[in-house]
């Protein structure tokens, strides 16, 4: 099977580094009130932000974050397995090519730097969907709804990878782990 892979927060625990950074920023650069509202999905509810300071903490930490975030348990195994099993891997991730230079670079480095084998990475394009219809997905995981939706229409099978900003979410089989997703992907092909 062709199966493309989201990354942040679906092969990596970025928005927990992500709030680690965010905190940082809340202390150094604002009053350090901390987290207002906690299930506000944007930092600047989630803090005592306003939208510039928002961008302000992309601008001064996202490289950061991304280039340090630690890669899911069992992900480079998992992924590793996939191949031998003949399965080619594609990762796709949009990430917000705004605040980095080279999304490619900085996504290539962070894959071979956590030994993640892959065949294909698709970086900083917003259009998931349109790599559906012209690289022939057979699955697609991802953590975000949206996303997951756009790919579906395409008639692609979808896994949603569980957050916490999703669990109201029933449309799509639901996966937590890799280890589930490998056996899952294993008895499909059974
Ligand atoms: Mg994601």
């Amino acid at each position: 099977m062709r199966i493309a892979i989201d990354i942040d927060d679906t092969i990596a625990n970025t928005n927990q580094l992500l709030e680690v950074y965010a905190d940082k920023y809340d202390k150094l650069y604002k009053e350090g009130h901390g987290i207002i509202d906690k299930n506000c999905y944007k930092f600047n509810g989630m803090y005592d932000w306003d939208e510039n300071d928002r961008l302000h903490f992309f601008e001064t930490y996202m490289v950061e974050v991304l280039e340090n975030v630690e890669v899911k348990e069992h992900v480079p195994d998992v992924i590793k397995r996939l191949r031998q099993d003949g399965h080619y891997i594609i990762f796709i991730t949009t990430r917000d090519g705004d605040y980095i230079e080279d999304c490619y670079k900085l996504t290539e480095t962070w894959l071979n730097k956590n030994n993640i084998e892959y065949d294909l990475i698709i970086a900083g394009d917003k259009r998931k969907s349109d790599y559906a219809d012209l690289l022939d997905f057979d699955l697609f995981i991802d953590d975000n709804v949206k996303n997951c939706t756009k790919v579906s229409e395409k008639g692609v099978e979808v896994l949603l990878f569980d957050t916490v900003y999703n669990r109201d979410n029933h449309d799509f089989k639901r996966v937590d782990n890799w280890l589930e997703i490998y056996d899952y992907i294993t008895s499909k092909n059974n």
